[in-house]
């Protein structure tokens, strides 16, 4: 479903992303692991063209990325991103956040979003919470709204970038388990996490990446167990 060959990305002098190779199947849960400056949040806005590449190529379903203009739009709806940040519009309502999209993007009539929004707010918990901002919201409850938002915009995969590492810990089980229940349901997923449980439970496969290189790629079991690299051991050393 996702394909990057020979992915290459500068800042300046440093080479943050160094020929990555990786091919996402349909349904596939991926976590992406790593120490910090690895270049794992580049590889995510690198495949919904947040961040552009200098060589090699990211197609999805076999289509190159798109450049700009409605295409681009349309690409951005269907890789769903979350981020560490939540990123929600403040001045809108949790409904209006999960409407607007669908409304502009997609071309949905007002009352049809909301409907879908409501079943998408209910699905992830915070139903209750529509009429109300993002302000007035726990940090768990946001990242939800976020989740909420990308589903609503029906996107092929979604890319998640630490969506737990911003929340007070008693509120990250709650957003696990809304990602753990999509994977259940089938959504192809990125995850770039800091959080073993569940890489362990809920991935497919673990791709380790340090100094903008993918080091090691397997099962979670055999990375859990028995890493092949130093670079790996090193790193499950010091956050195990
Ligand atoms: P973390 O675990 O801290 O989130 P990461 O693996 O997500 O790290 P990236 O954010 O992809 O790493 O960053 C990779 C490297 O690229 C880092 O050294 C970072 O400082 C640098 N970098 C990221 N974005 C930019 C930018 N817009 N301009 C210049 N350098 C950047
Ligand atoms: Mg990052």
């Amino acid at each position: 479903l996702v394909e990057l060959r020979h992915v290459e990305k500068h800042f300046g002098t440093l080479h943050v992303l160094q020929d990555i190779n990786l091919t996402i199947d349909r349904g596939e849960v991926v976590v992406v692991i790593g120490p910090s400056g690895g270049g794992k949040s580049t590889l995510c806005r690198a495949v919904n063209r947040l961040e552009t590449i200098d060589s090699g190529e990211i197609s999805i379903d076999g289509k190159p990325l798109p450049e700009e203009g409605r295409e681009l739009a349309r690409l951005r709806a269907e890789v769903g991103m979350v981020f560490q940040s939540f990123n929600l519009f403040a001045h809108k309502t949790v409904l209006q956040n999960v409407t607007l999209g669908q409304i502009k993007v997609r071309g949905t009539d007002k009352r049809s979003a909301e409907v879908r929004a409501r079943s998408l707010l209910d699905r992830v918990g915070v139903g209750s919470q529509a009429d109300k901002y993002p302000a007035q919201l726990s940090g768990g409850q946001q990242q939800r709204v976020a989740i909420a938002r990308a589903l609503a915009m029906d996107p092929k995969v979604m890319l998640f970038d630490e969506p737990t590492s911003a929340l007070d810990p008693e509120m990250v089980n709650e957003v696990l388990e809304v990602m753990r229940q999509l994977a259940r349901d089938g959504m192809t997923m990125v995850v770039v996490t800091h959080e073993m449980g569940f890489a362990r439970s809920a991935a497919n496969r673990v791709v380790f990446m340090a100094d903008g290189r993918i080091v090691e790629e397997s099962a979670p079991d055999e990375f859990f167990s028995n890493p092949r690299t130093e670079r790996a051991k090193d790193f499950l050393s010091k956050i195990l």
